[in-house]
């Protein structure tokens, strides 16, 4: 099987110490694809080039609209390529093909949305104490962009990262996960046939303790901006330091859905399950706890085991699945063991609680959809992200006790709350300490709305005016509009 090369500085290259690295399909454990895996050397040659290409290259000094055009022509290649692209992303992800199509249309609008964005108005003026100075702001990219993803949503948070800092001018360096560099490798196929000059946009594949490492330590990187775990991310943020780093962060969460009496039934049940099986729970705002009104938890958990254990899981590839397998054997066995630990912590399951095996399930990494019952606050599987089908399940009274419940996590990422009183709803929305909120739904992200999290979920935002604005610099200028002696210096 022929290695797959990454992109550096505008060419198809292998790790220069020769390292390759095994794709697998999650649906069976079968070899996919083998692909370079570069090392520190790799990581620095990549910063060198994106350091010359925005140091005396064209792409940051290029006017908006030529940059735009790029963008524009990246995002129909995209669009042409998107069935392909969408198989693939299942073949490597493991998450449905109706996810991945959905996705890889996203993918293409992100790029859109920013190649749009970019030519509309960024700077301010203002009038200033001094009426002889005209005072404004100008935006300006911020240099070379470091941008670390992880395997979840492994061309969608391509995007997320390169659409906005490509539009403002960075020379920006994707570094995807390990285990799902395949639609990446394809995405940079088309920015090369998109003709963006050498070095503007490179592809780096290796270990995130060292390629990624490199990328957030390295003085000639001028900002990371990272989409992963809460604990790689403080790694990251350590190690960015050195240089003053510009520092974005998108981590987990333990995001809440809260369900209170007066919704409608049918559709905050679905939604409850929506909300954490989508994706295979493997969705860094998945709903993993359940808020539930006593009033109706009987009923409601009734129904929601019966429907959850009905979910057809099984390969994304064909049609009829509706949840995938985990993304690894060892994600796989990191879940079973959070689902023993909620079992000996006296938590129960009214669904699921085990690893699927029947016929060709036994091949790959598939876990039954599992919601817990019995749960208390300081649980374990309560507290901490499982990444995975697992949702816990806590019950209230009050509304008071609702947001409580909701609230009392390290994160901070999203929340959801079904009701029928639109008060009610906004009033308990304003009280979550979340960046991404949902009334009577949950999941949906739009490009043109700022995504990002509260407390230990993150710094900074992706997508919107907002993602944007953190791949720009502000830079002041004053213009003295009658220059004239000071005065302030006799000897002048
Ligand atoms: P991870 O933190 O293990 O890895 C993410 C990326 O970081 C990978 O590319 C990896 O190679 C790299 N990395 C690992 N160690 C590094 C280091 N020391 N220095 C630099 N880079 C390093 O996360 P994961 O397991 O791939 O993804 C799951 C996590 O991502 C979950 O916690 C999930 O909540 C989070 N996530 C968050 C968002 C969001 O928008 N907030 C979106 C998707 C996923």
């Amino acid at each position: 099987m022929k290695t797959l090369p990454m992109f550096l500085n505008g060419a198809w290259v292998n790790a220069s110490e020769g390292g390759t690295r095994e794709i697998l399909n999650p649906a069976n454990n079968e070899l996919l694809a083998v692909v370079t895996d570069g090392s520190e050397v790799d990581a620095e040659a990549a910063i060198a080039h994106a350091r010359r290409a925005f140091d005396s290259g064209p792409w940051p000094k290029m006017r908006a609209q030529e940059r735009a055009t790029y963008l524009f022509k990246l995002a129909d290649l995209i669009d042409g390529l998107a069935d392909c692209l969408a198989t693939l992303e299942t073949r490597n992800n493991g998450k449905p093909l109706r996810e991945a199509k959905f996705d890889v249309a996203d993918a293409a609008a992100c790029f859109r949305y920013y190649a749009g964005l970019i030519t509309k108005p960024l700077g301010q003026t203002y009038e200033v104490s001094d009426p002889t100075i005209q005072a404004m702001v100008v935006r300006e990219p911020i240099g070379v962009c470091g941008q670390i993803i992880p395997w979840n949503y492994p061309l969608l948070m391509a995007a997320w990262k390169l659409a906005p800092g490509l539009a403002a001018g960075n020379c920006c360096i994707l570094k995807p996960a390990e285990t799902t560099p395949l639609t990446a490798i394809e995405l940079f196929k088309l920015i090369e046939e998109a003709g963006f000059p050498p070095g503007a946009a490179q592809l780096l594949l290796g270990p995130g303790p060292t390629v990624g490492h490199t990328l957030a330590a390295h003085d000639h990187v001028d900002k990371i901006a990272f989409t992963g775990g809460t604990v790689t991310g403080r790694t990251i943020m350590a190690a960015a330091t050195g240089n003053i780093k510009k520092v974005t962060l998108e981590l987990g969460g333990k995001s809440p859905i809260i369900v209170f009496a007066d919704a409608d039934f049918d559709v905050a049940l679905e939604y409850a399950m929506f909300a954490i099986f989508a994706g295979q729970g493997e969705v860094c705002s998945a709903g993993s706890r359940l808020i539930l009104d006593q009033k109706i938890a009987d009923r409601f958990l009734a129904r929601l085991a019966e429907a959850s254990s009905k979910i057809i899981v099984g390969d994304g590839l064909d049609p009829k699945t509706e949840m995938g397998p985990l993304i690894t054997r060892s994600h796989m066995e990191r879940v079973l063991h959070y689902i023993d630990v909620g079992r000996n912590e006296g938590a129960r399951p009214i669904c699921g609680g085990q690893r699927l095996t029947d016929g060709a399930l036994s091949k790959g990494n598939f876990v039954a959809p599992t919601i817990f019952v019995d749960t208390k606050p300081e649980m374990k599987i309560v507290r901490e992200e499982i990444f995975g089908p697992v949702q816990v399940v806590q019950l209230f009274d009050t509304e008071e006790e609702a947001l409580h419940l909701a609230n009392d996590t390290i994160y901070g990422l999203a929340g959801g709350v079904f009701t029928g009183d639109q008060g009610k709803g906004l009033r308990v929305l304003r009280g979550l300490r979340a960046g991404i909120t949902w009334l009577n739904t949950y999941h949906p992200t739009f490009n043109e709305a700022p995504w990002g999290g509260y407390k230990q979920s993150g710094i900074g935002r992706e997508l919107g005016t907002f993602g944007l604005d953190a791949y720009l610099e502000t830079k002041q200028i004053n213009i003295n509009l009658v220059p004239q002696r000071l005065n302030w210096f006799s000897g002048v």
